[in-house]
């Protein structure tokens, strides 16, 4: 474009110098008489050429001249081609400050630490994940944490982002007098606006500026923690303080917008992607932590106080739990540590957990593709869903009711201790690995743990183990509440559940039996065949039901059953009806148990 004008410039210029040639040779020859009209034409045609070629001088300068030298030349402040001015622009309107280009210091070096070094590369892959940097402070004795989050985050939608939405999930109404209080927030170092909404548990911070696809920016927030006092996965109790879900998480930006589902009590209502994690805690110095991915620095302070930093590579979530009653064991499987972190006086039950931990991340290495991390906790807390034991998945951490230690009691009864920690550690490749919406399609984490807590069954005990622990923890429970009226489809949200009985029944029990009827139908062979190509291509992403139904399709060889896996999933997943049951069913089924 700048060159096309210069070359008509320079066409116009020839062209009046010429005109201002033929005119003076005109003028020259004219009549003698009128020679001082003459005089006047002849400076005028001199006078138009210069200043024709003055103005096409000053243009081409303009043309040619680096776009930052104009500015000091001509006294003015040049605007960057990303933004534009518009004509029409008040004087008064503020110029927008360019984006400032953000680098990503050390980078993935220091997360493939806790990374196995066959999976080291899956991180420069990553398109451009999350970064977090988390510096806290915990103040043990007010039960509180304080601190602040800076995240370098990069657009990778194909829109604009006009805002950067959070999480607050310790806001929830459910932790009662659990808290999550915002304070100052910046955007690339300048204060930004920012609100809370769906009862406090959803941040929206406003940009200064639209996010360009692929631009990046910095984002800092100040923020105390309130720690509930309960036995529970956020909570504070006898001692032991677990930290689920307790920082501004990042929301999940996808077709739908930004998810700002709200938080239920019910299963597991989260949502996140992959992302990097820099954790610097600063605590007591006699309190016991675990936490998500690797220690790589421990510094004493004054005053009694340690500072500890933990790197997470390509994780859902930052987790830690602590306190100076826990002791720990490990062992290693492959390339990976397993820690068992338990109460004083669990000792039997804190082996028992790292058996079964570290016999399950063996199995699941073989059945479905590497466990990613170098490192595995497994850690006893006080953990009590409606006062009944539980277990909860987080990202290279899984958290164990103490309930399950003890050695005896109603929960050491039917092999449940090994069941809950086999299935939280499937969790590891079903929602830490390959990501999911736990709200919308919790089928895709729960059915999968599940189903392969059985697979690690029939691994230790032999196929009769599995088909126990299949009729007790899928069939009996799907059954009961299918002849009771309640079956629906396995994809269904979890907002769509009015009740712990039923969702149970439905997403783990039938789901679980989905997947043991589909390994009927493909085979042994062809149905791990198929878990393992979905692992490996969905590792690091989140998968939506229509994902693992293209992956499932591809598994098959036959016609036959390309139509008998098309029904299952049809009935199964979609339909409302997987199975007829009859109380004679039922019946049958309670005898087999006794
Ligand atoms: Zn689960």
């Amino acid at each position: 474009m700048r060159l096309l004008f210069f070359v008509l410039l320079s066409v116009l210029l020839i062209v009046l110098i010429i005109l201002g040639f033929v005119a003076f040779r005109v003028l020259r020859n004219g009549d003698k008489s009128s020679s001082r009209r003459q005089g006047y034409a002849m400076l005028g045609c001199f006078t138009l050429t210069a200043v024709a070629a003055c103005l096409i001088a000053a243009l081409g300068a303009c043309c040619w001249l680096p776009a930052r030298v104009l500015p000091s030349i001509l006294g003015t402040q040049a605007q960057p081609r990303t933004t534009p001015q518009p004509i029409h622009a008040p004087a008064q309107t503020p110029v927008p400050e360019p984006p400032p280009i953000i680098s990503y210091p050390g980078d993935t070096e220091r997360f493939a630490v806790s990374m196995i070094p066959e999976e080291r590369p899956a991180l420069e892959r990553l398109d451009d994940p999350p970064r977090y940097t988390l510096d806290v402070s915990v103040l043990w004795d007010q039960a509180m944490v304080a601190g602040q989050e800076r995240l370098l985050l990069t657009n990778n939608e194909a829109v604009p982002l006009d805002e950067i939405v959070f999480r607050l999930f310790p806001n929830a109404p459910y932790y009662q007098e659990g808290n999550l209080e915002i304070g100052v927030v910046e955007a690339n170092g300048h204060s930004a606006q920012f609100e809370l909404s769906r009862e406090d548990t959803v941040l929206t911070v406003t940009l200064p500026a639209p996010l360009p696809p692929e631009a990046r920016i910095d984002l800092t927030l100040g923020f105390t923690v309130t720690v509930p006092s309960r036995p529970d996965r956020f909570g504070v109790h006898q001692n032991v303080m677990a930290l689920g879900h307790w920082y501004p998480e990042l929301s999940v930006y996808d077709d739908e917008g930004w998810h700002t589902d709200p938080y239920v009590p019910l299963g597991d209502a989260f949502y996140s992607e992959a992302s990097l994690f820099t954790l610097n805690l600063t605590l007591p110095e006699d309190v016991t932590v675990a936490a998500t991915g690797v220690e790589t620095a421990r510094r004493a302070n004054r005053a009694g106080s340690l500072t500890l930093t933990y790197q997470g590579g390509a994780v859902r979530d930052m987790t830690v739990v602590m306190g100076p009653v826990l002791e720990a064991i490990s062992t290693t499987v492959g390339q990976t540590t397993v820690n068992s972190f338990y109460l004083p006086n669990d000792r039997v039950g804190g082996q028992q957990a790292l058996d079964v931990a570290a016999g399950s991340v063996q199995t699941y290495n073989e059945l479905f593709g590497p466990y990613p991390y170098t490192d595995l906790d497994v850690v006893e807390g006080y953990f009590l869903i409606d006062g009944s034991p539980g277990g909860m998945e987080f990202s290279g951490l899984v958290l164990i009711s103490s309930e399950f230690y003890a050695s005896e009691g109603p929960f050491t009864m039917l092999d449940m201790p090994a069941m809950v920690v086999a299935h939280e550690v499937a969790h590891q490749w079903w929602y830490a690995v390959i990501g999911d919406d736990q709200v919308d399609d919790p089928w895709l984490d729960e059915a999968f743990a599940v189903y392969s807590s059985i697979l690690y069954f029939e691994a230790k005990q032999g196929r009769k183990g599995a088909q126990v622990q299949l009729l007790e923890n899928c069939t009996l429970p799907y059954r009961l509440v299918a002849w009771a009226g309640g079956d629906r489809p396995i994809a269904t949200s979890l907002l769509d559940f009015g009740d712990a009985l039923t969702y149970s029944a439905i997403v783990y029990g039938k789901g679980g039996l989905f997947l043991h009827r589909l390994r009927e139908t493909l085979g042994d062979e062809h149905f791990l065949g198929l878990l393992q190509s979905y692992y490996a291509q969905f590792k690091y992403r989140v998968v939506r039901p229509g994902d693992f139904h293209t992956v499932m399709m591809n598994a098959i060889d036959s016609a036959a059953q390309e139509k008998a896996v098309a029904k299952l999933y049809d009935d199964w997943v979609l339909g409302a009806t997987g199975e007829p049951v009859s109380l004679d069913d039922l019946r049958g089924l309670l005898d087999l148990l006794k």
